[in-house]
């Protein structure tokens, strides 16, 4: 059986904070504000994954009122989404991810972050989709307030 999931996550964007996406510190004159890394891939590919399994969401998993997922790497929480639903008997076995986000330029970014996304889900690097958009000028990603990231999943039975 073969199981789907959507996933979709923001942050704002913030002098003083590194960007963080798909595990990749990124250079640039702002970052994402979160409770966690803000790393907004990773999220919302949690978010893919374990929708697919029906087996909630990355604030259920993770609450920010926790302590413990302070600062936290958001591939590490990635990894525990991952054992998780292999626990539940399904193995990611493909992702795309579309990154919305005015400026920087990401793209040369993939590859590393394809090599860090596989470590964390299993899912080989030919298997998994990044791509990124601006929002041509418009909205809270146009004005460059802060960066969206839309992830779908595919689960396969064990
Ligand atoms: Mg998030």
């Amino acid at each position: 059986m073969v199981r789907t999931g959507i996933g979709y996550d923001s942050h704002r964007l913030e002098a003083g904070r590194a960007l963080i996406l798909g595990g990749q510190r990124i250079p640039f004159d702002k970052g994402l504000v979160g409770h966690s890394d803000a790393d907004a891939v990773a999220h919302a590919l949690t978010d893919a994954i374990l929708g697919a399994a029906a087996a909630g969401d990355i604030g259920k998993l993770f609450p920010d009122s926790d302590p413990e997922w302070k600062d936290a790497d958001s591939l590490q929480l990635l990894r525990e989404a991952c054992e998780l639903v292999r626990y539940r008997g399904f193995i990611p076995r493909q992702a795309d991810i579309t990154i919305i986000a005015e400026r920087p330029r990401l793209g040369s970014y993939f590859p590393a972050m394809a090599e860090a996304l596989s470590r964390a889900t299993g899912i080989p690097v030919t298997s998994l989709g990044l791509k990124a958009k601006t929002n041509e000028g418009m909205g809270f990603v146009g004005r460059g307030e802060g960066i969206a990231v839309i992830a779908v999943a595919t689960l396969e039975s064990s």
